[in-house]
């Protein structure tokens, strides 16, 4: 007979607790403790995932008031499109081609209904936000609702699935954004002063369409970011980026 023996005894014991200890911790593991390849989600709208930003519809209009159409820049086109050619790319390698935009430049200045002080009213600080609302109001019953006098198929055409932005390039003050809008004054594409960021705050404008908020306090000024919703506004478009922490309410 055997002799009974006790070490050996002792290491299948703790083989089996060993054994049983990994076989208890794997199925008592969390879910997102488990290597799973989550798939790429959609870039979409800042905290909202419902508006997919997949495809960026952006038209983009000259606007001018009524009672300044002698101040009407001939040169507006040129000034514009290579800042809206350098939106587009910067967009496309912040959201790592996973966010494309189309745009599309309305080929001939547009006059306001109304003048300039219906727009902008007494108040033009804070970027003119008064402005950007009304003439967005205008533009989406002249462009967009098929009564409108400049209702043209092709250029209010945009995909079903299409987020649309209208971009207004001013002839008057202001640099603001809302969903689904921005105003920018012709006059910093002009301005020598602003000629080494004003790519960088035309993208700053076109982020609020997409509902990123500012990178900084608005009672001191303070920037909390150096992206460009922050100091990176007012600096060259080619060292801009756009900060993680919006980045990833963004579903990237
Ligand atoms: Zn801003």
């Amino acid at each position: 007979m055997r002799k009974f023996n006790f070490p050996t005894l002792l290491k299948v014991m703790a083989l089996i607790i060993v054994i049983g200890a990994v076989i208890y911790s794997f199925k008592n593991q969390r879910p997102d403790q488990k290597k799973i390849i989550i798939p790429a989600q959609s870039v979409h709208y800042f905290k909202d995932p419902s508006l997919s930003l997949d495809k960026i519809s952006l038209k983009i209009i000259y606007f001018i008031p009524k009672d300044r159409s002698a101040s009407i820049n001939q040169s507006w086109k040129e000034l514009i499109e290579p800042a809206v050619k350098d939106l587009q790319s910067f967009h496309k390698i912040q959201f790592d081609n996973r966010s494309v935009i189309n745009y599309e430049i309305f080929p001939d200045p547009v006059i306001g209904l109304l003048e300039a002080i219906d727009y902008d009213t007494q108040d033009t600080n804070r970027g003119n936000p008064y402005a950007l609302s009304a003439i967005t109001d205008e533009l989406q019953n002249r462009f967009f609702d098929p009564a409108g006098d400049f209702y043209k198929g092709n250029f209010a055409k945009t995909e079903s699935e299409d987020f649309s932005v209208i971009y207004i390039i001013y002839q008057g003050v202001g640099a603001s954004g809302i969903q689904g809008s921005a105003l920018l004054s012709l006059s910093y594409f002009i301005n020598a002063e602003f000629s080494g960021y004003k790519e960088s705050l035309f993208y700053h404008e076109f982020a609020h369409t997409l509902g990123m908020p500012d990178r900084f306090d608005e009672e001191s000024h303070i920037y909390t970011s150096f992206d460009i919703l922050g100091n990176g506004k007012i600096r060259p478009l080619a060292n801009a980026y756009i900060d993680f922490e919006t980045k990833k309410e963004m579903g990237f």
